[in-house]
């Protein structure tokens, strides 16, 4: 599963002294990003926005732009980044606590969507808006309860608003003719299959029509299904299947309606390796370990998803310790027992020298972890593209 381009990158990292790295695959990206917008080709199809959360590296933004609507920012600090990476990208700005200064500055770098998360949300932007004399274009986010077992994570929490909440909103709109009510938005778990998904933009669909009937809101009307399309890390080829799902998201969409999904995860994870080698390999307590240079400092993916993170070893062939049929842990430099990347997995054989490259590591590492833990230098970064 892992390519020769990124395959031959570890090995030079290594001989460079350039381990641990992270290295993406932009030309892989690129041919993912364009299967994916491909199978959603279809009349009513969704528009797709990239969450940038996911990965918000330039090289990363820049290689998928193209294959995409828009990009989805959660935060001042990514709008401000993406608008400077992407100076003309369409930008939808959602995420609760948002700021006064926030709700300026999307007014200032011209988005395109603001996903208004409460009421006095609501009010404020209502308020900075009238102040700057401009328009700004808003999906109210509701927090449908519905039943959402077996999904990776549910956004329960202050995520949006609970649908009798959102008629708070009503006042507020009609009062502030310079916003402009576009339609709902609804994120409400990570972690769906195909038919799950479109099941919930089923869900979503419903309430939203409903809802916007009963404010009497006429015109064309948007409805951002949000992200969460599963990805497996326990089998990086079992993919979510987009064709399916954008064929029958499709199927639901009416004339004058705008669908509109954020995914992060699932777009940019397969794109990055996480590349480093074994520095030593021992018994402890009945159980082998493999010590990897770095650790979840770089990647907390496996300790937050509490999972074992897929990985290869790319043999060496360096004397020294080793260990062979066996269930290995490969953990990393921290001095903690939380810094595992993976538990007793079966293993042909792994030897200090080898090189371990951690698959799906393209969303959510690097830029979710607590890189100054004991002060390990940082990796190196290498975006390929041939
Ligand atoms: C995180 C997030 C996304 C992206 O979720 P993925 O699981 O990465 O697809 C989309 N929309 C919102 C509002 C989010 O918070």
């Amino acid at each position: 599963m892992i390519t020769r381009l990124v395959e031959d990158e570890a090995r030079a990292l290594a001989a460079g002294g350039g381990l641990p790295a992270f290295v993406y695959d932009l030309g892989a990206l690129r041919d993912h990003t364009a299967d994916v917008r491909a199978a959603l080709a279809s009349a009513g199809a969704p528009e797709i926005f990239y969450a940038a959360k996911a990965n918000p590296d330039a090289p990363i933004l820049r290689t998928l732009a193209p294959h995409v609507d828009g990009i989805e920012v959660a935060s001042g600090g990514e709008l401000a980044h993406v608008r400077e990476v992407l100076p003309d990208a369409r930008l939808a700005f959602g995420g609760p606590g948002k700021t006064d200064r926030e709700l300026r500055q999307a007014l200032d770098l011209d988005v395109e969507r603001v996903h208004v998360e409460s009421p006095y949300e609501l009010q404020r932007l209502a308020e900075i808006a009238h102040g700057s004399g401009r328009e700004v274009d808003v999906l109210l986010r509701v927090n449908l309860a519905g039943d959402r077992r077996g999904v990776a994570l549910a956004m329960s929490g202050p995520f949006g608003m609970d649908p009798d909440l959102i008629d708070a909103c009503t006042g507020i709109l009609s009062s502030a003719p310079q916003v402009r009510l576009r339609g709902v938005h609804a994120h409400l778990a990570s972690g769906l299959d195909a038919p799950a998904m479109v099941a919930q933009a089923a869900e979503i669909l419903a309430w939203g029509r409903a809802w916007l009937d009963r404010t009497g809101h006429d015109g064309p009307r948007e409805f951002n299904l949000g992200g969460g399309m599963a990805v497996d890390y326990g089998d990086p080829a079992n993919r979510f299947d987009w064709k399916r799902y954008g064929e029958d998201v499709a199927a639901l969409a009416r004339p004058g309606e705008t669908l509109r999904i954020e995914p992060g995860r699932a777009v940019s994870v397969y794109a990055g390796w996480y590349v480093t080698d074994v520095l030593d390999v021992k018994k402890a307590h009945g159980q082998w370990y493999a010590v990897l240079r770095g650790g979840t400092m770089h990647i907390r993916t496996p300790v937050t998803k509490q999972h074992d993170h897929p990985f290869v070893v790319l043999p060496a062939g360096a004397a020294g310790p080793a260990v062979a049929d066996e269930p290995v842990t490969l953990v990393g430099q921290l001095c903690t027992p939380k810094d595992v990347f993976a538990r007793e997995i079966p293993t042909n054989r792994i030897a200090v020298g080898d090189l371990v490259a951690f698959a799906m590591s393209g969303a959510y590492a690097w830029n979710i972890s607590h890189h100054d833990f004991l002060m390990h230098p940082k990796p190196t970064f290498r975006y390929l593209d041939e």
